[in-house]
């Protein structure tokens, strides 16, 4: 249980599996989590529902920073401009350098850093990760070496920016996951916005090869998974009100984590 005057922690929370999973894992380190979200112009706004969702339900501090004002200086990538086609490409292919938001992580971190000293906190976590190292040059070690530094001079008492999945990819930081107990029913990762998670899009694929690498069952609902059937559309709210199936929940095991 979180005590009232236990460290706090302001988590970058986007709604999708890695912040997910260090989110928890703070929590589960006995600290008191401010979930911050931002909304730059996302093509779509199911990862920021998703985000509130979970917050609400865990009773969580949770903020949606509108910073869509700087949507003109961000827009080249396919993320955020509605008019580009997005990549359907395997997530490590340079077509997917068009879902590079500029300097994405040094916005999110800047405001991250001033969220923490606002409410005392000494710490902002965030989910960069091993896998990212390529595509996204904000995610590599080195930035988040030169983050950590500067953090430590932004204020005089020095914030801390952890990034404990830092050296680590999608299927470990999953793993790491599953073993709390998490359910990723609660998560959106999908580039479209639809009912159904597409299945085809360069973070559909990433997601599902995580949990294949796993031998798990990812429990959200595809209009399209690459080795099956499509999922049944009878449920349009999509994300958390999916049954898991029987296989993931047993793979899961009896933790029943943070639920
Ligand atoms: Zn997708």
């Amino acid at each position: 249980m979180t005590q009232p005057d236990s460290p706090a922690t302001v988590v970058i929370y986007s709604g999708g599996m890695d912040s997910y999973t260090v989110l928890h894992r703070a929590l589960r380190e006995g600290r008191r989590v401010h979930a911050l979200s931002f909304d730059y112009g996302q093509r779509h706004a199911r990862e920021l529902e998703v985000a509130r969702r979970v917050c609400q339900r865990l009773g969580m501090p949770h903020q949606v920073v509108d910073i869509t004002a700087i949507h003109g200086l961000i827009d080249a990538s396919a993320l955020t401009d509605a008019s580009r086609t997005l990549p359907e490409a395997d997530y490590e292919e340079t077509s997917l350098q068009d879902t590079v938001v500029p300097n994405r992580n040094m916005i999110l971190l800047s405001l991250a850093i001033a969220k923490a000293v606002n409410i005392g906190a000494d710490r902002v976590d965030y989910g960069a990760h091993g896998g990212d190292h390529v595509l996204y040059p904000d995610c590599r070690p080195e930035f988040v070496a030169a983050m950590q530094a500067v953090a430590g001079l932004a204020h005089f008492t020095p914030i801390a920016v952890h990034a404990p999945y830092l050296h680590h990819d999608k299927t470990a930081i999953l793993a790491d996951g599953l073993a709390m107990g998490l359910d990723y029913a609660e998560t959106w990762t999908c580039y479209r916005g639809e009912a159904l998670a597409c299945g085809r899009c360069g973070s559909c694929r990433e997601r599902l090869a995580a949990f294949a690498a796993n031998g798990v069952r990812d429990p959200l609902s595809y209009s399209q998974r690459p080795d099956s059937h499509a999922d049944s559309q009878h449920s349009s709210s999509g994300a958390t009100d999916q049954q898991p199936d029987p296989a993931v929940s047993s793979a899961q095991g009896s933790a029943t984590g943070d639920h």
